[in-house]
Parts: structure tokens; sequence; C-alpha cells
């Protein structure tokens, strides 16, 4: 049960002001319970906190300010408090940002009210179309029933207000009343149920009971793309609703499609509460609101919907679980893998970790007894893996600058020609990745930046793809001023298409690459363009990877199978066999048998072997062995330090420091490597030096980082982050 504070009574409210402390208030007229959200006085501003608990006291109580009011949201519950505390802890992180993190919803406190909406209206056309007409009735067919305010449609539109009012006034955009922040509409978890294979069934059951149980367990639902994971899954989601409990589906931000929601939508008979960057803020204050009192049902979310306020959470699926993307790489630095984990083992909840090609973490922890296993080992109806061959690139005389071998070329004629799709890979974005001078050698790089530039020929410039910087590609080597010598060197997907073009002129060709689309939507959109036989061939970067059905698609050319083979990342070997794995899981996802055909110049490589051979488990355990040896991540515990600083001098200076009073470290037999200037040596201008931390799995490494990181005071230009597991090593 929750404390209730009187009026006068001394309480410590959280604040999401970065303080290293809580601040003591007094209650306010008619008190106040623990948790409740509050706005306090802070200097001269005003901010918005939770009562933590009662205040610690010890100094002039005339001094303590009260706090000005109670906010109208339900007042956080203990397990969330406790949550936000744990997690904190594992990640280093102030209490202060995880609360940020915990209340990402504008106008939390205002009181219910009416408020004005825009929506499609009931005339089709306005007397007379203009472009900024076309741009708001745009955003409204494209969210399809979603509602506006004023403010929002024309910032989406980039339109001004009065065009609004004028489609308004015309009856093409509706203006109504509306009650903010209404409930979801129930989910009927009986609708439309489809019959599951004797196997699916299997598998939904022993998930379904685990939610019965309304105890905390992790289970790995593994299969192959394409087997009916979903499926199995949402019939988890089914028991869970039937329980009266809220259930969560974490997908990553890309997988959160349109056609993602409408499959939930046809599942069961509405649309659940949805929680991404491509959420209005009206629609975010809404979902928040509603998640907290119990109108939201089931949220479909990307990772920082883990951190909604449930009012009695029961089941959170974790889709893709392998994607690197649950990583959240700024701010609070947390994995959403585990963070669910941690989550629903606070709140008696189930985990579903779903994926075609587990992370180790996930593997280890089935082995270990940790994590249950259910597994699909078939594809659903008539659909077969795909099968795998290398190209061997040795054998096959490529003249320079260009990338598809003569097998590949044929076998994407042959798919051409039947009316179906094929797929090129090469996860690299931009034109060419490196623009050398050929009279002096010179490589363009970013002046901001220890990065090269890569060459964007779309947009006429080189980019850093490390700080986004763009400038024009010069006509003179900027280093010996030789003109028109400069040339692109590699391929990226934009340079693919254009042998592409030359190859096969009359195919229609798309590309997909993050940074060809203006909005996450816009992306999303394309895809599910392709996906409806919108293309021919395929040219993508590792976004195509990501759970999405093209059911046209039958055969997938890897590119470059060994560029991901290369990193020193402790990860390489692991992130290539997913991401193979799951390239070539786009292919004969229907009726039609897929191929996937990779080039590479070592096809004797055992993680290429491991690849074509289908032996998954036998990489697992020969990976698993490897990490075990030389005692890494699952098998032992990492933490990054990254130091950054405008001063090269100043951050070497700390780093050395550092290094210099290990001994808390070496007390719990932990090694400190570093500090070494990163392997991007400079981001926009700071320079950044590593110190790696290695500890044995079982060692307090939160306690002994803390103490050790807090022994120096730091300038104040300098910035230092603490990434526990870290999954970049840039
Ligand atoms: P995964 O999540 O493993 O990639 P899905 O759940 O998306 O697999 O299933 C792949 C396709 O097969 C989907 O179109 C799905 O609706 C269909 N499907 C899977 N299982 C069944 C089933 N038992 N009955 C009917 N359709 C199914
Ligand atoms: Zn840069």
């Amino acid at each position: 049960m929750l404390h209730h504070f009187d009026e006068g009574d001394l309480v410590s409210v959280l604040t999401t002001q970065p303080l290293d402390r809580m601040l003591d208030y007094k209650a306010p007229e008619g008190g106040c319970f623990q948790g409740a959200f509050v706005e306090v006085p802070l200097g001269p501003r005003k901010v918005i906190g939770v009562v933590w608990d009662k205040g610690e006291g010890g100094y002039d109580l005339a001094k303590v300010r009260s706090v000005i009011r109670v906010l109208d949201a339900v007042p956080m519950r203990e397990e969330m408090a406790r949550f936000l505390t744990k997690a904190a802890e594992y990640t280093l992180t102030p209490m202060s940002a995880m609360l940020r993190l915990a209340t990402r919803s504008p106008g939390l406190g205002d009181p219910p009210s009416m408020r004005v909406i825009y929506r499609r209206g009931t005339v089709d056309a306005p007397d007379r179309w203009t472009s900024a007409r076309e741009k708001v009735v745009a955003v409204l067919d494209d969210f399809g029933g979603l509602a506006f305010t004023l403010k929002e449609l024309a910032e989406m539109a980039g339109v001004s207000t009065s065009v609004v009012k004028g489609l308004v006034a015309q009856g093409v955009v509706a203006e109504e009343q509306s009650p903010r922040d209404l409930p979801y509409p129930r989910l009927d978890p009986e609708r439309s149920r489809v019959a599951l294979t004797d196997e699916q069934s299997g598998a939904a059951r022993t998930l379904s009971d685990g939610v019965e149980s309304r105890r905390y367990g992790t289970t790995l639902l593994k299969g192959v793309t394409g087997s009916g994971k979903t499926e199995v899954y949402l019939e988890a989601v089914a028991t869970c609703l039937r329980a009266g409990r809220q259930a969560l589906v974490l997908l990553p931000e890309i997988a959160l499609t349109a056609e993602f929601l409408t499959r939930v939508e046809d599942r069961f008979g509405a649309r659940p509460a949805e929680w991404h960057s491509g959420v209005t803020m009206t629609e975010r204050r809404r979902a928040w609101k509603m998640v907290a009192e119990g109108g939201a049902e089931l949220v479909v979310g990307a990772r920082s919907a883990l951190f909604l306020p449930y009012r009695d959470l029961g089941l959170i699926v974790v889709d893709e679980e392998h994607d690197t993307s649950y990583k959240q790489e700024d701010g609070v630095l947390y994995n959403a893998r585990d963070m669910a984990v941690l989550r629903a083992s606070l709140n008696d909840a189930q985990v579903v970790l779903a994926s075609a090609t587990p992370s180790l973490e996930s593997w280890a922890n089935v082995e270990a007894g940790k994590y249950a296993r259910v597994e699909l080992t078939s594809r659903f109806g008539e659909a077969v893996m795909p099968e795998m061959r290398a190209i061997d690139m040795r054998a096959e005389s490529l003249p320079s600058n260009r990338w598809i071998s003569e097998t590949l070329a044929r076998a994407v004629r042959v798919r051409v020609e039947a009316d179906e799709q094929a797929l090129l890979f090469l996860n690299r974005r931009g034109y060419a990745p490196v623009t050398i001078c050929r009279a002096c050698g010179h490589q363009i790089g970013c002046d901001q930046c220890d990065a090269r530039m890569v060459e964007h020929r779309f947009q006429r410039r080189l980019m850093c793809h490390q700080c986004g910087e763009t400038k024009p590609i010069p006509a003179a080597c900027p280093s010996c001023e030789a003109e028109d010598r400069l040339a692109p060197v590699g391929p990226g997907v934009e340079r693919l298409a254009e042998e592409v073009a030359g190859l096969f002129p009359d195919a229609r060709v798309a590309i997909l690459s993050s940074d060809l689309f203006g909005s996450a939507r816009a992306l999303k959109a394309q895809i599910e363009e392709i996906a409806g036989g919108g293309a021919d061939i395929i040219i993508g970067t590792q976004i195509v990877a990501k759970g999405h059905n093209f059911p046209h698609l039958t055969l997938v050319g890897v590119i470059d199978a060994d560029l991901g083979l290369q990193g020193s990342d402790l990860r390489a070997a692991e992130r290539t066999f997913q991401l193979m794995r799951q390239v070539a899981g786009r292919a004969g996802r229907a009726e039609k048998p897929g191929l996937a055909l990779m080039q590479t110049y070592q096809p004797e490589h055992p993680v290429i072997r491991a690849i074509l051979s289908g032996e998954e488990e036998a990489f697992w355990r020969a990976e698993a062995a490897e990490r075990k040896a030389a005692g890494v991540p699952p098998y032992g515990r990492m933490a990054g330090i990254v130091l950054s600083s405008p001063d090269v001098q100043e951050v070497f200076d700390v780093g050395k420091a550092l290094a210099a009073r290990t001994e808390p470290l070496h007390r719990i037999g932990a090694q400190v490597f570093g500090p070494a200037a990163a392997p991007i040596a400079r981001i926009r201008g700071r320079h950044r030096v590593r110190l790696l931390v290695k500890a044995e799995k079982s060692a307090p490494l939160q306690q002994a980082l803390s103490a050790w990181i807090g022994q120096l005071k730091y300038p104040t230009n300098l910035r230092l982050s603490v990434d526990i597991d870290p999954q970049s090593f840039l």
C-alpha cells in the first residue's frame, strides 16, 4: 500500500532535473500519496516530480517550500519505483534521467477536458487545390482515422494554421469537440483465432500456461521466419487479456509498420495503443494516461514503451529479440531486452523473446536453465527455408568497379523474367564509402570526426555517418589541389543500383536505405509498396532484414558476405550469422521456394560454413566456447567507459588518472584496459578515449565502477559515459 502524507509532512521528491539527489518539500493542502506526481518550486521555476518517500529533514524546516499541486495522474506504483531504481543501479544512470524516461508524456498533469480536434471531413476536395492544402489532406489520409490538434496538424503538414482553417470552412477537414484521453476500445481475445498447427499450439499452450501462472518467467520462442511466431505469441497475448492483465509487444522501430498494427487489429478487433516515434503528442499523452488507468489493454511499441506506467502488466513480448536497436546508444544506455526481463520479474509477469536467430545471451540463458525455450521448426504451409549457396568470388572474374558476379546476375535474370522479386543485400549506405584522390592518395574525411566521408550521389554530397555533417563533392582535391582526380572507391547501395540499372535496364529497381527517406513513416510506406509487388529488384541495407514480409521475393543475393566478419567487435561472428540468416529468410515466404546466394572470398570461413549448412546449434556452441574461453559476455561482464572532450590533452589526462586508480576494480578481480583512443577518435569535434573493464560474471561490477569513477572530480566540459554490457565498441 502506498503511504499517505498529511499536509505539512516532509516529503522527498524526485524531479526530472539533472540533480544527483532528491529534494525535500512539505506535503500540500489535502496531503498526498507516496508516488504522487507533483509540481514543485525549484528556484524560480516549477518542475515536475514524484513524491518518493518521507523527507530527509535535518535542517531549518521553516525554509522548506511546499509542493505546489498534485497532478491529475495515477500515482507511480511501487513496482514502477522499484523498476526505475533497479534499472538505474544496473545502468549506473541518475534517477532523474530514469524519471524522464518514465514521464515522456506531454501535459502529464493537465486535467481532463474537452479539446478541439481535426480529422478528415465529409467533402472530398476543396474548390481549388494548392500544394499546402494537398499536404494537409495527405497527413490526414496517411494517419487513417487519427485526430490532431490544430497546431499538430499544421506542423506535420508544414503549413500555417490558416490553411487548415480554410479546409474546415469547406468541409474537407472536420473540426470537432472531443474529450481528451479516451480509453482504447476493448480488445476481443476470441476474435479471428487461426487454427494453429500441432507444433504451434503446443508452443502457444506453453506460453499461455506461463501467463496463467501469474508468476515471472522468460521463454525464448525460436522459429524460422514465417513459422508462425507472431501467431503464437498473439495467443499468449489473448490469454493475458482474458486474465484481465495488460500486455506489451515490443518491436524494433522499423518493424512497427501499419501492416503489423493491422494484423493485431484483425486478430483482436480493435487497434491497440501505439508507442513509437511516429505517434503524435496527443496520442502519446492518451497512451500514457490510459496505460496507467487500465484503459489500454495492449501496447505495441518501441523500446521506450517499457517505461510506461502499466496498471497490471502480465506479459512482455520482445519480438526480434536479437535486434541491436533494442540497445539505446545515447542518453540512458539500456538494453530493452534485459530491462523487459527485469520489469517482468518485479511484476510477476512473463517475457517472451521471439527470434529466428536469438542472441547468444538468450541462447546461453536457456542453456543455463534461466529461460525456457519453445521452438517452431518449420515454416507455415508450403513455404520452406530457402536453399543457401556460396558464390566463390575467387572463381568469378569481375572487372573492376563491378560487384555483381556473373552467377548472381544470371539468377536475378531468371527471377525478373518470371515476375518474381530479387533482393540484393549490401550493408552500406550511400554511393561509395571512400573518395580518394588519384593524384596524391588523400581520402576525404570529416572535419569534425575521425571518419571518412561517404559519397551520397542522390544528394550530390559527401556525408559523415558519425555526425551527419555533409559537404558538396569538391572538384579539386583538398590536399594536393589536383583537379578532377577524385574517385569513388568501393560500393554502397546507390552505386550498386547503377550497376543493376546497367545489367537489367527494364527492371523496376527500389533502394531501401534509411537515409533515403525523410521519416520512418515514409520508409515503412516504401517497404509496403515493395511488398505489394512495386519493384522487381530490391537493393537494401540491413533494414530489409527486419521481419518484413516480401511475398514475391524468391532470391536473395548477398553482395559481400565477408563484410561483417572483419570487425574487431566481439559479436562480429554472431552478427554476421544472424544478419545473413535473417536476410536469407526473406526469400520464399509464400508458395514459391527461395534461394539465397552469398558472394564470399572465404567460403571455408567457419561462420560462412555454419550459415550455409544451417547447423545453428553447432554454430552457437562453437561461438559460446570461444566467448567462454575469452571470459567475455555472456560468460563474463564488461563495461565500456567513454570520455570525451574538445580538449585532447585533457581527455587523455583524465583517462590516465582513472587508469592509475583502479583499486576498487581490482578488489573485485576486474581488469581495466586503456585508456586508448576510441576507434572513432573524434566525433563532432569531441576527442574520445575509451577504457574497457572486464570482470567475472558474478562480480559486483556496478558498485566497483561507481567507487572507481567517484574518486575523481571531472572538468566541466568533459563527458563520461558508462556503458554496461556494451554492444558497440566504437
Ligand atoms: P513469424 O512471426 O515466425 O515470421 P508469422 O506468425 O508472421 O511468422 O506467420 C507467417 C505467415 O503464416 C503469416 O502470414 C501468418 O498469418 C501465417 N500463418 C502462420 N501460422 C498460421 C496458421 N496456423 N494458420 C493460418 N495462417 C498461419
Ligand atoms: Zn563527422
